[in-house]
């Protein structure tokens, strides 16, 4: 369906995101819900198209605030050196993004890449090329010299002077959101996992550049010291947050700090293993994160730290469309299927600041949902399975229909669904 005309979609279960379950229609024009309620709809919308959507559940559009569409999922990373590689990166990243719109989330948040590839990818979205979900993008990450990601996706910085510097070119070629590197990582070698990695002074530069521009900022951060760094310096968000301790946690809640847990990843690497390619010490950094990541999840959620949904999508073995698996592990960790739901819709909606945009299912918001064959709240791991995601609606249009067997590919979207800006805080 390609029309701005009204059309409501009646008779469906409908999880609207803000807690709430009713039995009732939702009515589009345009890019945005106009109305939502319960039972028939009204006799004021009736000159619209009607869809029934009876034994149907409607979900908000879940968001992803942490994918690398760039990368592959390889077993190895060849960071893309010569121009000709930065062009396929950007195709690469169109089919990635599709991938993962097509699997359910209709927003991510890109946390690295390398060069302006992601840049790029916004364009040719917003010139019809190819459809994409909403677009928010970092640009490069700001990395220390020989920090975690300099060869995939980072640039090297060293002193508050520099970090400043890069922040704004990050954010003068649009970035919404400034991705920093807090502590080494899984993949890059060399880099341990617990080591502190840019200073204090090096982040809150940094975040300074992108809270003046009203954008945002994350941290990559895997150990305790690093993470307080991060919080220290004023980021929005900590990603993975793998060995953070009892002091952080208090930290997070007392700054309003969030927390993108990134379960998948972890969890694939020591699921794959050497068998598969992955080199033996990122294999062992990984085993040895997985329980501390459990605990530390479970001892953030119960302390009442604000919880946000990402994937780490494009790092090894863990496939842009897999998305949605993040919310079978929160529930594996103890969260209720409501719950995982909330945190990959308004919550994460809240954290990247678009709350009064997408998120929930209210009139006013940008149409994004997704039509189910069956209910989420009984069984959410139905979600990891693309085929009982009948119907995905972004920005007001069907991007995605099973039943009909109708894909969107390009050409019709305005600027209006791609990269909406974040809310100035
Ligand atoms: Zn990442």
């Amino acid at each position: 369906m390609q029309t701005d005309a009204l059309r409501t979609y009646c008779n469906a279960r409908i999880i609207d995101g803000t807690g709430s379950v009713r039995h009732g229609y939702l009515a589009v024009e345009g890019a945005r819900i106009i109305e939502v309620g319960e039972g028939d709809p009204p006799k004021s919308l009736s000159s619209g198209a009607s869809i029934d959507l009876q034994g149907r559940t409607i979900v908000p559009g879940m968001i992803d605030c942490h994918v690398h569409l760039c990368m592959d999922a390889e077993p190895k990373l060849d960071p893309p050196l010569t121009p000709q590689d930065h062009m396929l990166a950007v195709l690469r990243a169109g089919r990635n993004a599709l991938q993962t719109l097509h699997s359910g989330v209709t927003t991510v948040r890109d946390c690295g890449t390398p060069g302006e590839v992601d840049f790029a990818l916004r364009r040719a979205a917003q010139d019809g090329l190819c459809i994409t979900p909403r677009l928010l993008l970092s640009g490069q990450a700001l990395c220390m010299t020989g920090g975690h990601g300099w060869q995939f996706l980072g640039t090297e910085v060293d002193g508050p002077d520099e970090a400043r510097r890069a922040a704004r070119r990050q954010l003068k070629a649009g970035a919404d959101n400034i991705k920093l590197i807090a502590t080494g990582g899984i993949l890059t070698q060399g880099s341990q996992i617990g080591n502190a990695e840019l200073s204090i002074e090096e982040m809150r530069a940094a975040v300074e550049e992108a809270h003046n521009a009203g954008k945002i900022a994350a941290a990559h951060a895997h150990g305790g010291q690093g993470i307080k760094n991060a919080i220290l310096a004023g980021v929005n968000s900590i990603e993975h947050g793998y060995f953070i301790d009892a002091e952080g946690i208090d930290m997070m809640l007392e700054r309003g700090t969030w927390l993108v847990a990134t379960s998948t990843p972890v969890r694939n690497v020591v699921l794959h293993g050497t068998e598969a390619g992955i080199p033996e010490p990122a294999v062992a950094k990984a085993r040895s994160a997985i329980n501390a990541h459990v605990a530390s999840f479970k001892a953030a959620r119960k302390a009442g730290v604000g919880l946000a949904m990402g994937t780490d999508a494009g790092v090894p073995f863990t496939g842009h469309g897999t998305n949605l698996d993040e919310l079978h592990y929160m529930v594996e960790m103890g969260m209720t299927p409501m719950e995982a739901i909330l945190v990959a819709t308004r919550d994460s909606s809240r954290m990247l600041k678009m709350d009064h945009l997408i998120g929930t299912l209210e009139a006013g918001k940008y149409a994004d949902f997704l039509v189910l064959d069956a209910d989420p709240l009984q069984n959410i791991s139905l979600l990891r399975n693309p085929d009982h995601i009948r119907q995905i609606v972004l920005n007001g249009r069907t991007v995605l229909d099973r039943d009909t067997s109708h894909v969107l590919m390009g050409a019709a979207f305005s600027n209006v669904g791609v990269g909406a800006p974040p809310r100035p805080s």
